[in-house]
């Protein structure tokens, strides 16, 4: 960490900001230069308050030269982790993984019909939420506990995998009991407590980016899972407030190659809440998969027009499998394959 001081800055700033730093525990090293001087914190072990030093008088900016992260970076873990999924499925390898299901589980007829239907267009994870965290108390909360049983015959008759959320700590376990893959949805990206319960589950964890969360926050959300001992991560990219209402979220296709150079876990994109509208969908799976993601998560519904969450967002089955066919050629022009349903 550098601390720049103002130019005006005196000898007594100086000499303050020196002391403080050695008061902290770590060495402080003064870069006189022409203009104004630099001091340099050596032995940040990442617990430095840079507030602290800010509002030391004379100081201009603190530049931080390390990453506040650590586990899940790329210094800290040069090749790239692929999350081992049941069935030979796995996520941050060659292959692209298409998750895809409505956005909550409704009924049984709902997530049987929506489960075969993303099986024949070529899907190998069902989505569905039974819990659900609604921004209004007053929306559709999810099947809860039933839903899950759903979930689970649906993968009975499908061998699809399962992706469900869990919105609370005590879910975390009740949720484990069914899926194969332990969602943590943007509402929830910094829910600590949650996260850390999660980190404890011998269960692969998707997590996706809160609706206002900085790439350092997504990362630093990941490392309190990879610090409780969970390393099997996934990230999602799910759009991120804007000021323009014309699309739900902002998409940011960027962060997909960001978070590939930054760090060593898998990123999937999320067009569905990223767009928040049903025809800007398979462009943007398109450009996710152009971009590196290492999946995609879609919301397919079948009768998206009768949906008790995210309808509009929703694709019906056939545009669901028009997606698919162009995200397979999408995939092969970058030299990735979209991975295909194992035969049950
Ligand atoms: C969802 O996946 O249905 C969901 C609620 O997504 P997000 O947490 O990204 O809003
Ligand atoms: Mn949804």
């Amino acid at each position: 960490m550098l601390i720049v001081m103002n130019h005006g800055a005196t000898d007594a700033h100086i000499r303050r900001v020196i002391e403080t730093i050695e008061e902290m525990g770590y060495q402080a090293r003064p870069m006189p230069g022409k203009q104004r001087t630099t001091v340099g914190l050596v032995g940040n072990d990442g617990k430095v308050d840079p507030s602290r030093l800010m509002a030391l008088e004379g100081v201009l900016e603190i530049i931080h030269v390390t990453q506040p992260y650590k586990q899940v970076s790329r210094e800290w873990k040069a090749e790239s982790t692929v999350v081992r999924l049941p069935g030979g499925l796995s996520v941050g390898g060659e292959d692209v993984v298409v998750i895809a299901g409505p956005c909550s589980v409704e009924s049984e007829e709902q997530i049987l019909a929506a489960a075969r239907a993303v099986k024949e267009a070529g899907a190998t994870a069902l989505r569905g939420g039974a819990f659900k965290p609604r921004t209004s108390p007053y929306s559709f909360q999810g099947l809860g506990r039933k839903g899950l049983g759903l979930l689970a015959k649906a993968r009975e008759e499908t061998g699809l995998l399962i992706v469900t959320e869990a919105i609370d700590p005590e879910g975390v376990d009740i949720v484990a009991e069914v899926a194969d893959v332990i969602q943590i949805g943007a509402r929830n990206m910094q829910n600590f407590s949650l996260l850390k319960r999660a980190g404890r589950v011998k269960k692969p964890v998707l997590l996706k980016r809160g609706i206002a969360a900085t790439i350092t926050e997504l990362l630093l959300s990941a490392e309190y899972l990879l610090a409780e001992g969970n390393g099997q991560v996934i990230l999602c990219e799910r759009g991120i407030r804007g000021f323009d209402p014309a699309t739900r979220n902002v998409f940011d296709l960027t962060a997909i190659p960001l978070v590939h150079r930054l760090s060593h876990l898998p990123i999937i994109a999320d067009p569905s809440h990223a767009t928040g509208l049903r025809e800007k969908v398979t462009p943007m799976a398109r450009a996710a998969v152009a971009a590196g993601a290492d999946g995609l998560l879609v919301e397919v519904h079948p009768h998206p027009d009768r949906a008790l969450s995210d309808g509009g967002q929703s694709l019906p089955p056939d545009q669901f499998a028009e997606l698919m066919r162009q995200v397979r050629a999408i995939a092969e022009v970058i030299g990735r394959r979209v991975a295909e349903p194992a035969e049950v």
